[in-house]
């Protein structure tokens, strides 16, 4: 039974081992069993499944993934945690704790050791480094079916909304080059402990088999989406320009931006994935 869901258990479980949260590490433990159930169900888990689970805490949702995955591999960086994890997972024999930092740990070859399965990747996130963690799995071309993950709430919006909006930026265009972002629910500060300053919301992002848009230097596309929102302000071609990633000359620029159907003094934040793909594909023909 994963019975961490339960409040009153985390706390005498926090009492038995007198842990103390840190701060630097993003810790806000999970205490509402019906949050917990809603992210073990979008995460669509089965007994096929290999589920890493980042920063695992004291085992709350690690109980629940034990109950419904075949494998758990469970990345917590937290020393203090993980005498506190052999203890709460000691019924489960398909599980593994592996104590290092998820930016760290080389995930290709944990895969390997599942067979090469891809993962299913479930966390409730540590807010510092939602955006690394995400993009290194997304990037980082190591097999993952779906991560279904607790982020800040204004983050979840971040990853799914389009040009025009104020957020909009190169998180949006990263998430939704790789994968379909759909909001599972948004989760209030009092379902966790300690609370949280901000709101918190479920994300499940499923990865295409295949970019929705095609792109001839995927690579030079995110360095023109990185360039064009550093300097969000400026027209696209000034921030081009003004980029160190980018070797182009102010004409080259132009002419790229032309070559891509769009207006000279077009800005960065109003183009769409494939009008950025296009712009790429525009240089990337220029340059031969
Ligand atoms: N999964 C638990 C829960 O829901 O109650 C804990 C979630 S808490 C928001 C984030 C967890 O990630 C903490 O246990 C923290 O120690 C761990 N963590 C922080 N940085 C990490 C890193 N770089 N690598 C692995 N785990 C990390």
């Amino acid at each position: 039974m994963a019975e961490l869901g339960n409040p009153k258990n985390t706390i005498e479980i926090l009492q038995k081992y007198d842990f103390r949260f840190q701060k630097k590490f993003g810790q806000n433990f999970l205490i509402d069993p019906r949050v917990l159930e809603k992210i073990v169900s979008a995460a669509q888990i089965t007994k096929d499944d290999v589920v890493l689970e980042i920063g695992p805490g004291i085992g709350t949702m690690t109980q629940y993934l034990c109950e419904s995955a075949g494998q758990v591999a469970a990345v917590e960086i937290d020393r203090n945690l993980i005498p506190i994890l052999e203890d709460t997972l000691s019924a489960y024999d398909n599980v593994r704790i592996i104590n290092e930092d998820i930016l760290k740990t080389d995930l290709a070859a944990l895969s390997q050791e599942y067979g090469g399965k891809a993962f299913k990747v479930v966390a409730n996130l540590p807010y510092y480094i939602t955006t690394p963690i995400l993009m290194s799995l997304l990037e980082g071309h190591v097999p993952v079916k779906n991560i279904t993950v607790m982020v800040q709430k204004e983050v979840a919006d971040r990853m799914q909304i389009g040009p025009g909006r104020k957020d909009y930026g190169a998180l949006s265009l990263g998430v939704q080059y790789y994968c379909e972002p759909y909001i599972v629910a948004n989760v209030p500060p009092n379902c966790f402990m300690p609370r949280p300053k901000v709101g918190s919301a479920v994300i499940r992002l499923t990865l295409y088999e295949k970019p929705p848009v095609a792109v001839k230097d995927e690579k030079l596309m995110f360095t023109l989406i990185r360039a064009s929102f550093n300097q969000r302000r400026k027209t696209l071609a000034n921030g081009l320009y003004n980029s160190q990633e980018l070797p182009y000359a102010k004409e080259e620029i132009a002419e790229a931006i032309a070559a891509a159907g769009l207006d000279a003094g077009v800005r960065g934040e109003a183009l769409t994935l494939a009008q950025f793909a296009a712009l790429a594909d525009a240089f990337t023909e220029r340059r031969g």
